[in-house]
């Protein structure tokens, strides 16, 4: 048999581009609970990037007069700034003072660190599980600060195998360990909600550096770790 070719990935009913859309009739449209998701966190309003959220709704053939939509700009602009926080912040301010002397040898990790991140190519999430470890060489860090670390990683457009890489990074510059393991489990909505690969939209990657390259035995005990369930 022929192998699939794209024509089989094409979305159906297509959709309709954008220029030949009919502009929505907001009058027609049910209205959602006021001021739902409102007070989520408020930041800062962004004005500039509101009116391009506001520009953008018009485009995709809605009425941003309409009631439900009128606070959608703001909300977005806060949303964005806050899914995206990890721009203002810093693995060195994360890990603070919580560094300490330790002669401890042994593999130290902490597993289903929850994740969500933004792809970077279609600005939709992707979430799952981080697992890291590492092996000391002197000095151990507070076991809270590795989801802190994750989290600031996580919080920019990424893509997962450059995220995977940038944590097991971080890590070795922080606590200069005699080796890294990091691995991460994650669903992608660009592919799940676009019809891509929905078969295979849960993604592993790994990064190890260090003995968890070198030596197989700890390379293994560390898959072995992720593995186990209580
Ligand atoms: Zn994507």
């Amino acid at each position: 048999m022929p192998k699939d070719s794209t024509s089989n990935r094409r979305a159906k009913p297509p959709a309709v581009p954008l220029s030949k859309r009919d502009q929505r009739d907001g009058r027609r449209v049910p209205e959602p609970r006021a001021g739902e998701g409102w007070d989520l966190d408020p930041v800062e309003v962004n004005a500039e990037y509101a009116s391009m959220v506001q520009r953008q709704l018009a485009l995709l053939g809605e009425d941003p007069s309409r009631e439900g939509l009128l606070k959608t700009p703001d909300r977005v602009a806060n949303a964005m700034a806050w899914l995206t926080r990890g721009y203002s912040q810093c693995v060195e301010d994360v890990v603070g003072d919580a560094l300490f002397e330790e002669e401890h040898r042994n593999m130290v990790m902490v597993r289903d660190i929850e994740l969500y991140s933004l792809c970077e190519h279609h600005l939709l999430p992707f979430f799952g599980k981080a697992h890291v470890a590492y092996m000391p060489n002197g000095r151990i860090v507070g076991l809270s600060k590795l989801p802190g670390i994750v989290e600031v990683i996580a919080r920019r457009l990424q893509v997962q195998e450059r995220l995977t890489e940038e944590i097991a990074g971080a890590i070795e510059d922080v606590l200069a360990p005699t080796g890294v393991g990091v691995v991460i489990e994650a669903y992608h909505l660009c592919m799940m909600m676009r019809g891509v690969e929905k078969q295979n939209s849960e993604m592993d990657t790994s990064s190890v550096l260090g003995t968890f390259r070198e030596s197989q035995a700890t390379r293994e005990e560390f898959l072995a770790l992720i593995g186990a369930r209580s």
